[in-house]
């Protein structure tokens, strides 16, 4: 049986993953490469040049003076928790295809019940909403899956228990970069149409998919997980 390189392509480990973002520093300069990769450029007047405010981690443009924070509008702006508890929750969230109960994520990031809920809760909102947003393109990898299945009953592709789904991987460099899930009625079998054929680069830039996980698919697919 071929190897699939997909899923078995080396992953982030933990103690890597603390090796690059154990410290604040490390998550600030981490979101400077993502929301920053052409430098610093003011939001007020387009200027580049800047100095740093170290002490309340501040950019400030040195032509107007406007200040502005790295994690300005994002999730983690003026959060009284630290970079470094976000960063880790992102990485224990999404490390394992079931993600990772409020209760384990508390513990392992040291903060409350609570805190962790609304933590795991806020990521998963906004990685639904960047979904619904974006479509798919480049090569386009498809497959068919089932979530659910562990009630007793039917096993396989046929149980009742089990809620079939096509999955679609947008992959570059054989590494996947996105996914959209997409429910299917019956059985998502590789006689569903198109839906397994492989899209070209060029086929699939021009016509990308439109595929989107519905909120009502999420909350009846979370509901059934084991
Ligand atoms: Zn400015």
């Amino acid at each position: 049986m071929p190897k699939n390189k997909v899923q078995f392509q080396k992953g982030l480990s933990l103690s890597d993953f603390l090796g690059k973002c154990g410290t604040g520093t490390q998550c600030r300069e981490a979101l400077v490469k993502l929301r920053r990769p052409d430098g610093f450029v003011c939001p007020k007047c387009g200027n580049e040049g800047h100095c740093k405010l170290s002490t309340r981690n501040l950019h400030q443009c040195n032509r107007c003076h406007h200040q502005t924070s790295i994690t300005a509008g994002t999730i983690f702006h003026r959060t009284r928790l630290p970079l470094t508890k976000w960063f880790l929750a992102i990485c224990l969230l999404t490390r394992r295809k079931k993600g990772i109960p409020a209760l384990q994520l508390s513990r392992e990031i040291g903060v409350n019940h609570d805190t962790a809920w609304k933590i795991k809760h806020e990521l998963l909102q906004v990685m639904l909403e960047r979904q619904r947003k974006e479509k798919l393109s480049g090569r386009i990898e498809l497959d068919d899956a089932h979530l659910g299945g562990e009630r007793p009953g039917k096993r396989g592709r046929g149980s009742e228990n089990k809620i079939p789904f096509l999955a679609a991987v947008e992959t570059r460099d054989e590494k996947p970069v996105r996914m959209q899930l997409r429910r299917v009625r019956g059985s998502a079998s590789p006689e569903s149409p198109a839906a397994f054929e492989r899209v070209s680069p060029g086929a699939a830039r021009s016509s990308p998919t439109d595929w989107a996980v519905s909120p009502a698919w999420l909350t009846q697919a979370a509901g059934r997980l084991p």
